[in-house]
């Protein structure tokens, strides 16, 4: 079973030189500021998933929490989205059903722009245009966003491999691209926009933190090699420790989960759980141990990071991607190289509070990752759409 084909980094942590970069100031009042140029956003989600997700969906949380964050700063918001859906903002289903089980299949997710993009239109027509698009739906609206009026900023949720970076270096600059760490800002072909780096939100508040820890260490996620499952079996084993795995098997992915890993699921040791939401995927990672994040990819964030450390849990993850953006080496988890120093690690979890595992996710507050966010609106509104002129929306 391979992992995913990268290009080389561009130079990581070091951003394209083309692109001129901001990021939401670490610290100041920004928290539960107002905006003081609202902006009339249609947040365009993926048509997979409802949001908030009632399971797996990264995008999904993102969202729930970008949303409420700019309503309450202020912002007017449409959320473009699967049914099912709650949010701050307004609630604007496109399709008649979610589709979790076709993720990127193109029927649903053609469906879905085509009609956001008509509703897009509709408000302009209406007097009550939009001031920008902002993007997290694939890779439609980007392609297609220099054959429409309004500016569109993109979030960037996948890595830049192979068929990305090349996806990204044709179309990349019809929009503003936003990463979600400088790590995956610094795999950005030369085609792309990137405009700014902004870190994804959690919002702390709403996890319960874990003071009295269980003995088992916990792994979550899609099954896929790349996020290494299999390698956190061979850590729980090298350790000593339990291990529950929860999460996800999506298409295409059944072979590597039958080979890899269902032979060592045995109940006690190793336990699988499927895949887990709410209350009870909040328990596992309070009661957890450590979490354990055995990546060989450049990941681009890793919600279950933020996630883990918010719920007081600290993180041990092989030093790639977005982890030493995330993992303060000894203060809330550790960044290790291989599955042996991983193994290792896990006998000195115990130096680390999880008091300050929370403390360190909370500079991903919603509210600051908003204002982020809103910086970046400001600039796609003065800048206009690629090809429009900024005048044909009303500024
Ligand atoms: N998730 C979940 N239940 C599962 C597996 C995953 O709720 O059984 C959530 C997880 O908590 C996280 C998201 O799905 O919020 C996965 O996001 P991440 O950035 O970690 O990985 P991605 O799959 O987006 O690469």
């Amino acid at each position: 079973m391979t992992e995913p084909d990268l290009p080389d980094p561009q130079g990581a942590l070091q951003l394209p030189q083309h692109n001129a970069v901001q990021e939401p100031a670490r610290d100041g009042p920004v928290e539960r500021e107002r905006n003081a140029h609202p902006v009339r956003v249609a947040m365009l989600a993926p048509p997979w998933i409802p949001v908030p997700p009632p399971g797996y969906g990264g995008i999904e949380y993102v969202l729930t929490l970008l949303c409420d964050a700019l309503v309450e700063r202020g912002n007017d918001v449409e959320l473009f989205c699967a049914p099912g859906s709650h949010s701050k903002a307004t609630v604007r289903p496109l399709l008649s059903a979610p589709h979790p089980e076709a993720i990127e299949r193109s029927l649903f997710e053609a469906d879905h722009v085509a009609r956001a993009f008509a509703a897009f239109d509709e408000a302009s027509a209406s007097g009550h245009p939009f001031d920008l698009v902002h993007d997290h739906c694939g890779y439609t609206p980007l392609a297609m966003a220099d054959r429409q009026e309004l500016p569109l900023v993109h979030t960037v949720h996948g890595p830049f491999d192979r068929d990305t970076s090349e996806f990204y270096d044709h179309h990349g600059s019809k929009g503003g691209l936003i990463c979600i760490s400088r790590s995956q800002a610094g795999y950005a072909p030369a085609g792309a926009n990137v405009v700014a780096v902004v870190h994804n939100p959690i919002d702390v508040d709403a996890w319960p933190v874990g003071y009295q820890k269980q003995d088992y260490l916990l792994w979550l996620g899609r099954f896929v090699p790349e996020k290494g499952p299999q390698r956190a079996i061979k850590v729980a084993k090298a350790a000593g420790r339990p291990l529950v795995l929860a999460g996800v098997v999506q298409p295409g992915h059944e072979r590597f989960f039958a080979q890899e890993i269902e032979p060592h699921i045995d109940g006690q040791q190793i336990r699988f759980v499927g895949e887990v939401g709410g209350a009870r995927k909040q328990r596992l990672f309070a009661d957890a141990y450590a979490f354990l994040m055995p990546i060989t990819w450049p990941e681009p964030f890793g919600m279950v990071m933020v996630e883990s450390l918010a719920a007081g849990t600290p993180v041990i993850a092989f030093n790639h991607g977005s982890a030493p953006e995330i993992i303060e080496h000894g203060k809330n988890g550790f960044l290790v190289e291989n599955e042996d120093e991983m193994a290792a690690a896990v006998e000195r979890t115990a130096e680390i509070a999880p008091a300050d595992c929370r403390r360190s996710a909370e500079r991903f507050s919603p509210h600051r990752v908003a204002a982020g966010y809103e910086a970046v609106y400001r600039e796609a509104i003065d800048r206009g759409a690629v090809g429009h002129a900024v005048a044909s929306h009303g500024r």
